[in-house]
């Protein structure tokens, strides 16, 4: 480490692609879609990362989401010590599995019965697993630019027409594996509906970011969630939220709180494990059951309910339920929203800055998206000059078009007032 930090970003980054493909170890960090040298992170603290070369920025990457309390919050270091002084691992039962459950629960209600694993990924592909096991079916029902991890059935992208089957989105993925993934758009209620008007009897689940985050935000439009329920429902498939993102995020219940809709089963991630790798995916205690080793579907792991994982989770999720929290995030993320606006509109720069609670995405499109193909209409480059621009000024965003920036409880009135500031050139330098 010690040659590290007195190493360029350029440098570091150069012995890095000798160890890792591009150099990472998740493709995003490699910056390809704004181009330039990645960030290489000595340290983080509150809302700022500081580089090895000692450049401190304010961070709205949050590591995608995962750190509602900052950086290195002092009660999630202090649990993560004292649960490493114990042993780090067991791969037995533990009495701390419990505390972080009981906060969950109380949050969700829907997850009746959940499990715990290490990553978002495992969760979906688990809960998709349960639901093929429940049901009996194959099929299941995603949307198009909605992300669950990259399990192989997961990695499907639109055929042509709707209620075509997936092609793969990556290579590697066979198209066996994608044959039972129908793709959808996204907030098209209707072609849900003709989705299970053909092949209702065969499909186990539809699986939802309920406030899609992975193309950018877009949000449900009125009649999508409930659509979902409703037709789930009458068909004997299971709806499934992947709230990876969304849960303790949009509303310490998650979207199924802001909106009002009980899923059959829900993925967390992130936050649930305070920045350690955790995820939970859970719900009805009659689909639950179908797990080993009470029932016939198989899902394990070694490391699931780690200690340390377990520790940082609880101690988020206790900060996460004090009052006045949600008020606090809604009210700085708000003041970016407006500010950010004015300073695009100022700047005279076409864009809509698209915010739900504490995620936000400012989009180089004409107006809001509603769903991918929208989205992915955006002025990409536009994007990546703002982004450079706003990285000079000291403000680290994700490095990519269809992302989220995460405003954390770290964040301060004065730190969105910079942010704001900043992009008043920034938007200037990103016109062209
Ligand atoms: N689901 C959603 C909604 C996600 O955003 C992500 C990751 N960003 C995942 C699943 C996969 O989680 P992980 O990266 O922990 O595997």
């Amino acid at each position: 480490m010690s040659d590290a930090v007195t190493a360029s970003s350029e440098d570091l980054f150069a012995q890095s692609v000798r160890y890792f493909p591009g150099g990472v170890n998740s493709p995003v960090r490699a910056f390809r879609a704004v181009g330039g040298t990645p960030v290489v992170v000595a340290e983080g603290r509150g809302a700022h990362v500081t580089d090895i070369e000692g450049r401190t920025y304010l961070d709205y990457v949050g590591s995608w989401g995962a750190l509602l309390l900052g950086h290195a919050a002092p009660e999630v270091v202090a649990a993560i010590a004292q649960a490493a002084a114990r042993g780090t691992t067991y791969g037995m039962a533990t009495p701390y599995e419990l505390e972080l459950a009981g906060l969950i629960q109380d949050a969700f209600p829907s997850m009746e019965r959940m499990r715990f694993v290490s990553s978002g990924t495992e969760a979906a592909m688990s809960s998709l697993r349960a639901a093929r096991g429940f049901t009996g079916r194959s099929k299941v029902i995603k949307f198009a630019g909605c992300y669950h991890g990259h399990a192989d059935s997961l990695l499907a992208q639109a055929g042509s027409g709707l209620a075509t089957f997936g092609l793969p989105s990556s290579a590697g993925v066979t198209a066996g594996a994608v044959a039972d993934t129908i793709v959808l758009p996204y907030n098209d209620p209707a072609a849900v509906r003709e989705a299970f008007a053909t092949r209702g009897d065969e499909i186990a689940a539809v699986i939802v970011e309920p406030v899609a985050a992975n193309m950018g935000v877009v949000p449900p439009q009125r009649d999508f969630l409930p659509a979902l329920r409703e037709v789930t429902a009458s068909a004997g498939a299971l709806l499934i939220f992947d709230e990876v993102i969304t849960g303790f995020r949009v509303a310490r219940g998650g979207a199924q709180e802001r909106y009002g809709i009980r899923p059959d089963l829900t993925c967390l991630g992130k936050i649930a494990g305070g920045g350690m790798p955790l995820a939970v995916y859970g719900g009805r205690a009659d689909v639950m059951d179908v797990l080993a080793p009470l029932g016939p579907v198989y899902q394990a792991g070694t490391l699931s309910g780690n200690p340390l994982a377990v520790a940082a989770g609880a101690a988020t999720l206790r900060r996460l339920a004090e009052p006045g929290v949600y008020d606090r995030l809604e009210s700085l993320a708000s003041r970016l929203e407006v500010g950010l606006r004015e300073a695009a509109h100022r700047a005279g720069v076409r864009c809509a800055v698209v915010r739900l609670a504490s995620m936000l995405t400012v989009f180089f499109t004409s107006g809001a998206p509603h769903d991918y193909t929208q989205a992915a209409s955006a002025d990409t480059d536009a994007f990546a000059r703002f982004f450079h621009a706003m990285r000079e000024r000291g403000v680290l965003l994700p490095p990519s078009q269809f992302e989220a920036w995460f405003v954390s409880l770290a964040h301060s009135a004065e730190d969105v007032t910079r942010t704001v500031s900043a992009a008043g050139e920034a938007f200037r330098a990103a016109r062209r």
